[in-house]
């Protein structure tokens, strides 16, 4: 059953804490998507709606985890590594378990420059022939066309990745410049379904630009000291909606209000 909305009390930035506040990779992107609504949910407890998880796509990076862990025992690249000609194999490495834990742990960067504990779990972590780590994340979709990271909501997926690389450079690791997304594609032009669902997998690379990540955590940094609401993003059209539901549900309340006072207020006089 559904518990309806509920504000969150726990996990909330404390400017008086002495400790350091931990900061996870998806309310970076929060932050990056609008200042506002980060805000609303770090600072004052009020995070956005939550939605049902995709549990097919949580099946299939399970799945694939799992593949790609039994190469990792036996220290060798996975026929899809070989086939894209990717000179690395599966990380076997004890830290591996806490990095890939993205509720708890994950890698975890304290960034003295703002005292923040910046966090994040990956899908995955290879290593090349000059040992510089590479970051590996697994997506999967059903799409007709051929899978590709060009699109409007694949550049999240870019920064994702991005982020994941900042966070192992800056626990002192080498990084490669190249990320892998392992993408897997659920065929939706078979001829019958038969309970079974065929996929086709891709890998592609990504050239990783962390440039922008310092500057942005600088101003999260800011934004959480601040005690001023930030201003919500022009481009997200649901600030509009709630703001109009707002009002609207305001005047409608004063004037149902208004109407029973001057009830009231009639009926105490005997008229
Ligand atoms: S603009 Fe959109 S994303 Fe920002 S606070 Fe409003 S609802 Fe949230």
């Amino acid at each position: 059953m559904p518990k309806g909305y509920q504000k969150r009390t726990r996990n909330l930035y404390d400017p008086n804490a002495s400790e350091p506040f931990r900061v996870s990779r998806s309310k970076i992107d929060l932050f990056h998507e609008c200042e506002r609504c980060f805000y609303l949910d770090v600072r004052l407890g009020i995070p956005r709606t939550s939605f049902p998880a995709f549990t097919l796509n949580n099946a299939v990076d399970e799945l694939m985890k799992r593949e790609f862990d039994t190469h990792r025992a036996k220290n060798e690249a996975h026929p899809l590594m070989k086939h894209y000609k990717i000179d690395a194999v599966p990380l076997k490495d004890p830290r591996l378990e806490e990095w890939r834990d993205a509720l708890r742990r994950g890698i975890q960067y304290h960034h003295k420059p703002t005292g923040i504990i910046f966090r994040g779990g990956v899908d995955d972590i290879w290593v090349n022939s000059q040992n510089e780590l590479i970051v590996v994340d697994y997506k999967a979709t059903s799409k007709k066309e051929e899978v590709n990271i060009d699109g409007y909501w694949q550049q999240g997926y870019k920064r994702q990745v991005e982020i994941y690389q900042w966070l192992l450079r800056g626990i002192g690791e080498k990084v490669s410049k190249i990320a892998y997304f392992v993408y897997v594609n659920g065929k939706s032009d078979a001829k019958a379904f038969d309970g079974r669902l065929e996929f086709e997998v891709k890998i592609i690379p990504h050239e990783g630009d962390t440039s922008w990540i310092d500057p942005l955590v600088g101003e999260l940094a800011g934004c959480l000291r601040s005690e001023e609401v930030p201003k919500p993003n022009p481009t997200c059209e649901y600030c509009g909606y709630r703001e109009a539901a707002g009002k609207e549900l305001q005047a409608r309340m004063g004037t149902a209000k208004k109407a029973s006072a001057e009830k009231s207020s009639t009926s105490t006089l005997g008229i």
